[in-house]
């Protein structure tokens, strides 16, 4: 089989209460309105090219043009694309020119059409926010676990989700199909065990993590939320909003005995500072 090559993107930063770093966290906290905006923390928001023999992938759309249309920080322009002030309150975000996902495949000759499957690893703003500009993409796949989540009715959700940032766009709903993870539920994409959509339930309910594998069992792995650093495997810590803290847990001792195996080339979190944009190869 050919090689499979990771291409690392930061497709833009998001500005959050340094709180949500640690445990103990929740929504209501989120808005950090002890604490002065200066000591809020600049973090990268990832996407992940995953160019595989037998398809291109993106993992996570990221931001959205439209989050600051002239590349600098705007406050209304963020309002209007998150659809709600008090979304906005807890998540800023900034996107200079040229660095949305969209962009950055244009400069490496890749046009949304070119792409077989775009990831969504939840549906949180800075993960789903930006689907829209990737409009041609072949399909989107999200766990059908996230979008049950999502759809139920109560106030966190409404703030939380829009159902917009994917309304119009080829989304499957997917169930799981294979037992890798810490749950046992896993999507196997291609059925040879190359690119597993792994349950990492906690942060949401349906977050899924990524698993690529190359014939040599050498593989890499992309835990989106489930931690926001490597510390918060090191210690077991949930990080962000936890809706099922237990299972937070579960899944991030999951992500350590994996990130410490020997066949582990690297592991990575959605936004990880120490993590840059680089390319690796399996
Ligand atoms: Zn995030």
């Amino acid at each position: 089989m050919s090689p499979i090559k990771i291409t690392v993107l930061h497709t833009g930063y998001i500005h959050i209460f340094p709180k949500r770093l640690e445990d103990g966290y929740n929504v209501f906290k989120a808005f950090g309105i002890a604490t002065p905006r200066e000591d809020w923390l600049w973090l990268p928001v990832s996407s992940y090219l995953i160019e595989h023999p037998r398809g291109l992938i993106l993992y996570d759309a990221g931001w959205g043009r439209n989050m600051s249309p002239r590349g600098v920080y705007d406050r209304k322009a963020q309002i209007d694309a998150l659809g709600s002030y008090l979304l906005y309150k807890i998540n800023q975000g900034v996107v200079e020119k040229g660095m949305t996902a969209k962009e950055q495949l244009a400069q490496m000759g890749i046009k949304p059409e070119d792409i077989d499957y775009l990831i969504l690893s939840h549906l949180d703003c800075d993960h789903a926010q930006g689907t829209k500009d990737l409009f041609g993409v072949k399909n989107v796949l999200l766990a059908k676990d996230e979008y049950r989540f999502a759809r139920k009715f109560n106030i966190i959700n409404r703030i939380r989700y829009h159902s917009r940032w994917i309304r119009g766009m080829p989304v499957t709903f997917f169930d799981w199909n294979s037992s890798d993870g810490p749950f046992h539920r896993s999507y196997d994409l291609f059925g040879d065990n190359t690119v597993q959509l792994i349950s990492l339930p906690g942060h949401s309910p349906g977050h899924i993590g990524l698993k690529v594998r190359d014939m040599n069992g050498k593989y890499v792995i992309m835990y989106g939320d489930c931690g926001y650093t490597s510390k918060s495997w090191q210690l077991a810590q949930p990080s962000g909003i936890a809706v099922n803290r237990k299972k937070q847990i579960q899944s991030l001792k999951w992500i350590r005995e994996e990130s410490i195996n020997p066949y582990c080339i690297e592991s990575m979190g959605n936004h990880d500072p120490e993590v840059h944009p680089h390319v690796l190869t399996l």
